[in-house]
C-alpha cells in the first residue's frame, strides 16, 4: 500500500510519525508522492486546541468523498485524540468513539500500538489482503485477525516499546529523539496526561544509541522531544524504573558522573549527549521544557556545553498569578521573570521564546494586562498565541467556565501579537550586522535562495548561485546580517 502521514502538533507528534512511518515499511508499505495517490491515510493528531481537531474533521469530510469511489482507501488516526486502539470491526464497547461516530474512520490506535500496525491493518482492511487466496485459508486468516483485533484494543503492557522502533527519519542532518512520553503536571486546559498517560522516561541507554547512531550518519542537529523534557527522570514511574538513573549505564561513568545522573537527570542526559561533539554533532536542542523544573544547573549546561543552542522556549502561558494557578502551573510570573532574568545574566544573546493563552476560563481584562506587562518587561523574542477552547476530558472543561467572549478573546490575542510583532522585529534588528551560523534547510530554485536556522533558531534566508544552492543544504555556513524583518533575517553567505 501506499501511504501518506498528516502530522499536526507538536515535535513529538512529528517524531512518532516518523516511527509510524518506519513501522509502515517493516510491513512492505510506501510513502505515496502525492496525498492523492494514498490507500492509507494516517493523522496523528493534537488536540491541544480545538483547530488542530477541527482540521482532522474537515480533512475527513474530503477523505469520506474519497472513499465512496475508492472503496479500498483506508483511514486511520493516532495521537491525542485517540483512547482506545480498536477497528469497525472491534467490539463496540472497546470501540473508540472515533472508529464509532466517524463514518470514513477505519481504524485508530494509540501511538504506543504502533508496533502492532501489522495487525491493525489486516483487521482494519474491508478486504483482507487475502483475496487472491484460497477460501479456506481466508476464513482462518480473518478469524486470526479478529483474534488479534481483541487483544489490541486491551490497554497496552508497556507504553515504551513503540520507541523500539527505529524511525524513518525525514531529514539526514536534523533529528527528533524521544526521550521521555507522557506528563505528570495536569495543566488544566491539557489533555496530554489523558491521552498519552502518566510521564516515564525512556532509558538513557536507547537514547544514547539512538543519538550515536544517527552522528555516525551525518546528524548535526538533534532535538531531544517531551512533554516536560527538563523533569526527565523526576516522575514516580521514572523512580520505580530507574531508567533515567541509568540502570546498566551508569555503573561505566565516575563516581561524580553518576552523582550527577542521580542529582540532574536531564542535565547528565545533555552531558552525556553533548559528548557526541567529536563525532561531529554540531547543535543540541530540547522541547519542551517546563519553567517549574528549570534548575540552576540546567541554565549553567547552556553556557558550558558545546553543542547546547542558546534558544530557550519556555511556555509561560499566562501572566497573572490567579489565571496560572487556575491553569495549575506551578509558578508565579515573579517566578518566571527571576528564572529569565538568570538566563540572561549568564547568556546575554540568549533568545528566549515563549507559548501564551489568551482568554482562559476566569481571565479579567486585568488579568490579561498583567499578561501584556509580562511580555513588555520580559521581551520574548518570539511567542505562539493561542485563544483559549475548552478540550472534552480536561479539567478547565468540566468545571471552569469558558467566560471569556470570542470577540474579547479575538482582541487580547491581537493586543499581545502588536507587541510581539514588536519585539520581534527589535531582537532581529539587533542582529544586523552580526554573522550566524546557520544550518541550510533547503534550496528554493525559483528564487535561488537559501534558507536555514541560526543557533539561535531564528530563520535566516540569503541568495545562493544556482550552481551550488542545493548543495549547500544539511551545511552549516556563516551568513552575515544584512537585514531584519519581523519573523526571518536576510543576509550573505560569508
Ligand atoms: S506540561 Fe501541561 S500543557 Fe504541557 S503537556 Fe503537560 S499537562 Fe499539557
Amino acid at each position: 500500500m501506499k501511504y501518506y502521514i498528516q502530522t499536526l502538533g507538536c515535535a513529538m507528534n512529528y517524531s512518532d510519525s516518523e516511527r509510524v512511518a518506519a513501522a509502515l515499511g517493516k510491513l512492505g508499505h510506501s510513502p505515496a508522492k502525492k496525498e492523492s495517490e494514498a490507500d492509507l491515510y494516517i493523522f496523528n493528531t493534537c488536540s491541544i486546541r480545538q483547530k488542530g481537531e477541527d482540521r482532522v474533521y474537515g480533512k475527513l469530510m474530503t477523505l469520506g468523498e474519497r472513499k465512496q469511489r475508492e472503496k479500498d482507501l483506508l483511514i486511520g488516526i493516532t495521537g491525542c485524540m485517540v483512547r482506545k486502539t480498536s477497528t469497525k470491526k472491534s467490539p463496540r464497547e472497546k470501540m473508540d468513539k472515533l472508529v464509532r461516530d466517524l463514518k470514513p474512520v477505519d481504524f485508530v490506535f494509540r501511538i504506543e500500538d504502533a508496533g502492532e500496525l501489522g495487525k491493525i491493518l489486516k483487521m482494519a482492511a474491508k478486504k483482507p489482503s487475502v483475496r487472491a487466496i484460497n477460501k479456506a485459508a481466508k476464513a482462518k486468516r480473518i478469524r486470526g485477525a479478529a483474534k488479534a483485533a481483541r487483544e489490541i484494543v486491551t490497554d497496552s503492557v508497556d507504553r515504551l516499546d513503540y520507541l523500539d522502533i527505529a524511525p524513518k527519519y525525514s531529514s539526514g542532518f536534523q533529528a527528533f529523539v524521544p526521550i521521555q512520553i507522557g506528563c505528570d503536571k495536569f495543566c488544566t486546559y491539557c489533555i496530554v496526561p489523558y491521552a498519552r498517560g502518566r510521564e516515564q522516561a525512556r532509558p538513557i541507554k536507547e537514547i544514547l544509541a539512538e543519538c550515536r547512531t544517527l552522528v555516525e550518519k551525518g546528524c548535526k542537529e538533534i532535538t531531544l522531544v517531551g512533554q516536560t523534557v527538563n523533569s526527565y527522570g523526576r516522575s514516580d514511574l521514572d523512580k520505580k524504573s530507574g531508567h533515567a538513573y541509568g540502570r546498566g549505564f551508569v555503573e561505566t561513568l565516575t563516581k561524580s558522573a553518576q552523582l550527577q545522573f542521580a542529582k540532574e537527570p536531564f542535565v547528565a542526559l545533555l552531558t552525556e549527549v553533548d559528548k557526541l561533539h567529536a563525532q561531529g554533532l554540531n547543535r543540541l536542542r530540547f522541547t519542551s521544557p517546563h519553567p517549574y523544573d528549570y534548575s540552576d544547573a540546567l541554565i549553567k549546561a547552556h553556557a558550558k556545553l558545546k553543542t547546547l543552542t542558546p534558544h530557550f522556549h519556555i511556555p509561560v502561558q499566562a501572566g497573572s498569578d490567579e489565571t496560572l494557578k487556575r491553569m495549575n502551573r506551578r509558578y508565579s510570573a515573579a517566578d518566571y521573570k527571576k528564572l529569565i532574568k538568570k538566563i540572561r545574566a549568564l547568556i546575554p544573546d540568549a533568545s528566549v521564546t515563549t507559548d501564551i493563552i489568551v482568554g482562559f476560563c476566569g481571565e479579567t481584562k486585568k488579568d490579561f494586562e498583567k499578561t501584556l506587562k509580562l511580555y513588555k518587561d520580559i521581551k520574548w523574542d518570539m511567542a505562539y498565541l493561542a485563544r483559549y477552547s475548552p478540550r472534552p476530558g480536561t479539567v478547565s472543561q468540566k468545571f471552569f467556565k469558558d467566560d471569556v467572549p470570542r470577540a474579547e478573546k479575538a482582541r487580547r490575542w491581537h493586543a499581545l501579537n502588536t507587541v510581539l510583532t514588536k519585539s520581534s522585529r527589535d531582537y532581529n534588528k539587533k542582529l544586523i550586522g552580526k554573522t550566524l551560523e546557520v544550518l541550510v534547510e533547503k534550496y528554493d530554485a525559483r528564487t535561488n535562495e537559501c534558507e536555514g536556522k541560526s543557533r539561535e533558531n531564528k530563520l535566516v534566508q540569503f541568495p545562493a548561485p544556482a550552481s551550488k544552492g542545493l548543495s549547500l543544504v544539511g551545511t552549516i555556513q556563516k551568513v552575515k546580517i544584512t537585514k531584519a524583518l519581523e519573523w526571518n533575517l536576510k543576509g550573505e553567505i560569508r
